[in-house]
């Protein structure tokens, strides 16, 4: 036996799992929602870009035209640094502490100021310039409208005023309302540009549009409204190696707690994707993986590390093969009841990002 080698390690061997993005579809994304708003247009990459992988994903936007992009967490600044200059990002959360706003005095990272108390930290902290983000309905983050007159607010040096849509994905009054607060209260700030559009504010038309647009989940090929159908690509594919094929006998039951019986003699494939990779269980009996245009069913309870497919129709198949996975988000999201959202930020690090 050898003894413990020391660091550094030689790098770990190509991981079971891909998750291939594809630039020129999210490249598309972003140009045709700029092209669609006519104004400004920037990309949310908060949650390490809504679990694409930053590195993969701000090169590509940033080449494409970006040059404002939004993060939530400081912790979230660093690796964006490396592909963005600092005075294109800003960070949603704003400062909790003076150790924030001495971060992002340290680094010139815009903060976004969502509370009195949050503009009195930036201030004393030394100030600079910042966003400021005023809540006009939703109730989660920014300025409530009884404090826009705080005198704190007034001494703030706003590159730009946000607000932010509660159900923009829905027709309704809600987006006309915040539309108007948010054009009265921007009246008593003076500020450089004024944003309130994520992806579905910028379809809901021009007058939402203001100077700047946020958008993220269509940019990663999500659909927040219908009437976006049309204008998203698919960007993501995920991909995952048969470990096992295996023959399995009528009557014999497959995988945890044996909730896939057999009903003939079956060939069977179990690929490296779980639970943990975000492939969670509500896709039990729903999912599908397929190899060009076969496809072939997800059968019996997903574990953390592992599901299993029935192969029949892929008689060729062999261990150490690729499979895609079928990652529809807008069918996915109506089958498991997760959101496009969660079906992205989910997929886990055990991924090999590649674009
Ligand atoms: C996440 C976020 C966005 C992007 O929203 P999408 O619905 O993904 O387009 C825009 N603005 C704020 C404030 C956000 O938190």
């Amino acid at each position: 036996m050898n003894s413990t080698p020391e660091p550094p390690f030689p790098d770990a061997p190509e991981p079971s799992l891909r998750l291939r993005i594809d630039a020129d579809a999210l490249a598309g994304n972003w140009r045709r929602l700029a092209d669609l708003g006519r104004v400004e247009t920037g990309a949310a990459v908060k949650a390490d870009a809504y679990g694409l992988g930053v590195a993969q994903v701000a090169p590509v936007l940033r080449a494409a035209g970006a040059r404002q992009f939004y993060v939530a967490h400081w912790s979230e600044v660093a690796p964006l640094l490396a592909h963005v200059p600092a005075a294109e990002i800003a960070v949603l959360h704003g400062p909790a502490t003076p150790a924030d706003a001495a971060y992002a005095r340290v680094l010139g990272v815009r903060p976004v100021i969502n509370s009195p108390r949050q503009a009195a930290l930036w201030l004393e902290a030394g100030g600079g310039r910042c966003d400021l983000m005023l809540d006009t309905g939703m109730n989660r983050l920014g300025i409530a409208a009884q404090d826009l007159g705080a005198e704190v607010l007034q001494r703030l040096e706003i590159d730009t005023l946000h607000s932010h849509l509660a159900s923009a994905d829905e027709d309704g009054p809600d987006n006309a309302l915040q539309l108007e607060r948010f054009a009265q209260a921007t009246e008593q700030f003076a500020a450089r540009r004024r944003s309130l559009a994520n992806s579905a504010g910028i379809a809901l038309g021009a007058g939402y549009r203001f100077d700047l647009t946020r958008p993220g989940i269509a940019l990663y090929g999500g659909v927040p409204r219908p009437d976006l159908a049309g204008l998203i690509a698919p960007v993501v594919r995920p991909q995952v190696q048969v470990l096992q094929v295996r023959q399995v006998r009528a009557g014999e039951r497959v995988g945890y707690n044996g909730t896939y019986a057999a009903q003939h003699d079956m060939r069977t494939a179990t690929v490296s994707l779980g639970y943990a990779d975000g492939y969670l269980r509500a896709w039990g009996g729903f999912g599908t993986l397929a190899r060009d245009d076969t496809v072939v069913p997800v059968i019996g309870r997903i574990s953390m590390d592992l599901a299993i497919v029935d192969a029949g129709a892929l008689p060729g198949l062999q261990e150490g093969d690729w499979l895609d996975v079928t990652y529809d988000l807008r069918s996915a999201a109506q089958h498991t009841g997760l959101s496009q959202y969660e079906l992205l930020t989910l997929l886990g690090r055990r991924f090999r990002r590649l674009v």
